[in-house]
C-alpha cells in the first residue's frame, strides 16, 4: 500500500476480515485447520507455522516499516533469538555499546558459548564499525537511539559500511517505531522490535516483531520461526494490531511531553546531565534530525550530587517505578540495577550507565502533572 503512515497504522496489512467484513481481524483461536483431503488444505496447517491473526499483524508491521516480510514472536527477545540463529559458530557480530541489557545477556550467555562471537564498539562513530570489520564478521547490530543513554548511530553511514563489506545490518527500532524512523529505507537489512513497548503501547502485552525486505533472508527467518517456535499467540496478535492503530496519536503526545520535560530538566538546576536527542546540545541531535521524524520520548538524566537518587525513586508518585517503557503511563527506572543489570559494572560505567542515572519513559498524561511530580520528588530527596 502506498498510503501515508497515519493511514497504514489503521489500514495496513490485511485491513478487515475478507470473509465477514468485520472491520477488525478476528482472533483465530485455533491450533489446527481441517484438511479437505490428504495433501489439500486451505493454506493453513498448524498455528505455529501460520495463524490468520498473527499473519495480519506480520503483514501490518511489514507495511509500516516499508519492508516486505514480517514475523511476530512471543517477545522481543524471542525475535532477537531467532534473528541471531541466522549465525553459526565462528561468525562474529559488531554490536553497539549501549544495547538493551537482555540483548547483551543472550549474546553473552546463550550465543557466545555456542561459538557465535561479538565485539562491542561505540557505533555513534561509524569509523569504529569500519575498524572492527574482518572476515569473521557477518553482521552489524545497532540500536538507535540506544538504551539507556539515547546515543544516536547514523543508520545510513553504517549501512554504507555494511554494504561495502557485504555484511548484514540489523537495527533494533523499538525506541522510535516506524512512525518516527524506518531503518529499512536507510539501508538496514533486518529491523527488530520489542512490540511490548510503543507498538503495543498499553503495557498489556509482551511481543516481538521482525521485518525484512529480501526474500532469501525472510525464507530463512520463517524457517527458523517455525523450527524454534517462539511465535506470538492469536490473542496477543490481536492486541498488537489494536495497539498499533493509535500509535501515531500516542507518539505525537509522548514526544510533545518529552520535549517539554527534557527542556525543563535541562534548565531546572536539579540535574548534572540530560540525555535526549531532541535537545540541540545533545551530540546526536543533527543525526537524529536527519534520519528520524522526531527524537522519541525516552529521556535519561543524572541528578546533581546533593540529591539522593534512591530517595527520588521512593518519592515519585504519579510516575511509576517499573521496568519497560513505551506505554501510555509514564515509567521511571534505574538502569544500573534494573534494565542493564546484566551488563558488567566496568562496561556499564565506561559507557556512562552510572548508579545515579535515571531513565524516564514519558507517557501521555498531562505534562504539567508530570513535571510537578518530578520536581516534588527531586526536592524532597535533597541529602
Ligand atoms: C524491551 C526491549 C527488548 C526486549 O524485548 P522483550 O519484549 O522485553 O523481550 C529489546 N530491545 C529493546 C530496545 C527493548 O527496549
Amino acid at each position: 500500500m502506498s498510503y501515508a503512515i497515519e493511514s497504514l497504522l489503521i489500514h495496513g496489512g490485511k485491513d478487515m476480515d475478507k470473509e465477514t467484513g468485520a472491520v477488525n481481524i478476528p482472533v483465530y483461536q485455533t491450533s489446527t485447520y481441517k484438511q479437505q483431503e490428504l495433501g489439500v488444505n486451505s493454506g493453513w496447517e498448524y498455528s505455529r507455522t501460520g495463524n490468520p491473526t498473527r499473519d495480519a499483524l506480520e503483514k501490518l508491521i511489514a507495511d509500516l516499516e516499508g519492508g516486505k516480510y514480517g514475523l511476530a514472536f512471543a517477545s522481543g527477545l524471542a525475535a532477537i533469538h531467532t534473528v541471531l540463529s541466522l549465525f553459526k559458530a565462528g561468525d562474529k557480530l559488531v554490536v553497539s555499546d549501549n544495547i538493551y541489557g537482555g540483548t547483551f545477556r543472550v549474546l553473552q550467555n546463550v550465543f557466545e558459548p555456542l561459538g557465535i562471537l561479538y565485539e562491542i564498539v561505540d557505533t555513534t562513530k561509524p569509523s569504529n564499525v569500519e575498524a572492527a570489520i574482518d572476515d569473521s564478521v557477518k553482521a552489524i547490530y545497532i540500536e538507535t537511539p540506544a538504551n539507556p543513554l539515547l546515543s544516536v548511530t547514523d543508520i545510513e553511514e553504517v549501512s554504507k559500511i555494511a554494504k561495502k563489506h557485504n555484511k548484514l545490518l540489523i537495527v533494533d527500532n523499538t525506541f522510535l517505531t516506524p512512525y518516527l524512523q524506518q531503518p529499512l529505507k536507510l539501508g538496514a537489512d533486518i529491523v527488530i522490535h520489542s512490540g511490548t513497548k510503543y507498538l503495543g503501547g498499553h503495557s498489556d502485552v509482551v511481543s516481538g516483531l521482525v521485518v525484512v525486505k529480501e526474500k532469501e533472508i525472510a525464507d530463512r527467518l520463517y524457517y527458523l520461526q517455525n523450527a524454534i517456535g517462539g511465535i506470538l499467540a492469536p490473542w496477543d496478535s490481536f492486541l498488537m494490531i489494536r495497539g498499533i492503530k493509535t500509535l501515531g496519536v500516542r507518539m505525537d503526545r509522548h514526544q510533545e511531553n518529552a520535549i517539554k520535560i527534557a527542556n525543563w530538566l535541562k534548565d531546572s538546576g536539579y540535574v548534572s546531565k540530560v540525555y535526549y536527542p531532541g535537545l540541540e546540545s545533545d551530540p546526536g541531535y543533527e543525526t537524529q534530525k536527519k534520519q528520524a521524524k522526531g527524537p522519541g520520548a525516552m529521556i535519561s538524566f543524572v541528578l546533581k550530587e546533593e540529591y539522593d537518587y534512591k530517595a527520588f525513586f521512593k518519592n515519585i508518585k504519579l510516575i511509576t517505578l517499573a521496568e519497560s517503557l513505551g506505554g501510555v503511563e509514564s515509567l521511571v527506572c534505574h538502569p544500573a540495577t534494573m534494565t542493564h543489570a546484566a551488563i558488567p559494572k566496568d562496561i556499564r560505567e565506561k559507557v556512562g550507565i552510572v548508579d545515579e542515572l535515571i531513565r524516564l519513559s514519558v507517557g501521555i498524561e498531562n505534562v504539567d502533572d508530570l513535571i510537578e511530580d518530578l520536581e516534588k520528588a527531586i526536592k524532597s530527596s535533597k541529602k
